[in-house]
């Protein structure tokens, strides 16, 4: 009898499971183990710290962001007193699982299948990988953390099959370790994000160096938009079109968290598996992490006092940390996201120095400071000003 079984050993899963087994927990992580988790791989210091991932894993380290706006104009943000990390998820999700083995956790290879309940208790049924054999794993409580599109979700929580997606494409291609003349518009150590409708018209485009490859991609929840013709044109545009490709995926971001992430008694949920990505960036793997985290929690608060309902402090826990910068996140969106003149004033506002430092330091360290009530307005007051169409967008 396991405590806790955590289907699904990416970020979110293999965070939970080593959580609950350094605490004594008797853990199964079921994975099915065999893909590369399509991913962009970019990580704030923050994760970095609060997770505490050796600079070993970190392929890269991004110094400047560029955004780019649908006139070609650009604004570079230094990453001031830090840099954001690269993963590559192949090597980052091994370590992780790896990491919660080290700590007691059991890892079990294979296909979360359902879950049954009898008298004889609570049965997670997978098909094990090695054998093609259904397995059983008898448990007291069940961590869904099986990604976008979770199974889990679907059957045990409410809502869980609606969240919404937008669907990410990503090629990872070789790229220049340094800066070349052949290459003049790609810089290793500097991320570009790219809004412009051309290449999508609901979310952005990317480049993402990781060392000696880099992730070129864009995301779009509207059907019929070509996101290999959008690459092929970032690829064109960053002067990567020649470079060898190595992958081509795709995978959905979910859109938003769901209202619940239990069923009250013996189920909770965690990461992409409840929607949990950040608004406008689409960041999910600290969010995952996180959620990870705070499902450890909840389950052993609820496996200590017996009641399913406890399971619900996992979600309490992580609104009570992230509300605000999700809330913000999505008004931005929502704003900015429209079209192309809403997305060329977007750009434009970057320029301001305390936009800069307010975005950063929701990104870099996952932190609203309204400490600087004047500074706030202005950002408010220029807000308005393009929303409204009272400006025009200026670049210095
Ligand atoms: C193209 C793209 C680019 C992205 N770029 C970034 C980025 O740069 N930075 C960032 O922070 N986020 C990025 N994200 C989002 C990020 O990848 C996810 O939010 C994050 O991986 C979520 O972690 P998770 O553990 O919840 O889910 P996942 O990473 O999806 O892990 C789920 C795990 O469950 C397992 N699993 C699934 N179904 C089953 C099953 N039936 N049985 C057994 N096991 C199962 C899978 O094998 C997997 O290991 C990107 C997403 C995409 C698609």
């Amino acid at each position: 009898m396991y405590d806790v079984v955590v289907v699904g050993g990416g970020p979110s899963g293999a965070t939970a499971a080593m959580d609950l087994a350094r605490a004594g927990k008797k853990v199964a992580m079921l994975d099915r183990d065999g893909r590369i988790k399509p991913c962009g791989g970019a990580i704030p210091p923050r994760l970095i710290a609060d997770f505490s991932i050796p600079s070993s894993q970190i392929v890269a380290r991004i110094n400047t962001a560029r955004m780019v706006s649908p006139s070609g104009r650009h604004v570079d943000i230094a990453i001031e007193g830090g840099f954001v990390g690269m993963v590559d998820r192949e090597n980052f999700d091994e370590f992780l699982r790896l990491r919660a083995v080290g700590q007691g956790a059991q890892r079990v290879t294979g296909t979360y299948l359902r879950i049954e309940r009898s008298a004889a208790g609570t049965e997670v049924i997978y098909r094990d990988k090695a054998s093609g054999a259904e397995g059983r794993l008898l448990t007291r409580l069940i961590i869904g953390a099986d990604g976008a599109r979770s199974n889990v979700a679907k059957t045990e929580v409410k809502g869980g099959g609606e969240i919404p997606y937008v669907i990410a494409y990503h090629e990872i291609v070789k790229a220049p370790m340094a800066k070349a003349a052949a290459n003049a518009d790609y810089d290793p150590t500097r991320c570009d994000v790219i809004y412009d409708g051309r290449i999508s018209p609901d979310f952005y485009g990317w480049v993402f160096p990781h060392g000696k490859h880099a992730s070129i991609g864009m995301g779009t929840g509207i059907d019929g938009v070509d996101l290999k013709a959008a690459t092929a044109a970032l690829r064109q545009s960053a002067g990567l079109a020649g470079c060898e490709t190595l992958r081509r995926e795709g995978a959905p971001i979910p859109l938003r968290p769901l209202d619940v992430w239990d069923n009250g008694r013996d189920v909770v949920l965690a990461g992409d598996a409840a929607g949990v990505v950040a608004p406008s960036s689409g960041e999910g793997i600290y969010y995952a992490m996180v959620g990870g985290r705070v499902a450890a929690a909840a389950a052993h608060a609820a496996l200590a006092s017996g009641r399913g309902r406890d399971l619900a402090l996992a979600r309490k826990m992580f609104m009570r940390d992230h509300k605000t910068v999700f809330r913000v996140l999505r008004q931005m969106q929502d704003a900015y996201y429209k079209n192309d003149d809403r997305r060329e004033r977007f750009v434009s506002l970057c320029h301001d120095l305390d936009v800069q430092r307010l975005t950063f330091e929701a990104y870099m360290n996952k932190e609203m400071k309204f400490s600087k009530p004047l500074a706030h307005l202005k950002i408010g007051f220029k807000n308005m000003l393009h929303l409204t169409g009272l400006v025009k967008p200026a670049y210095v």
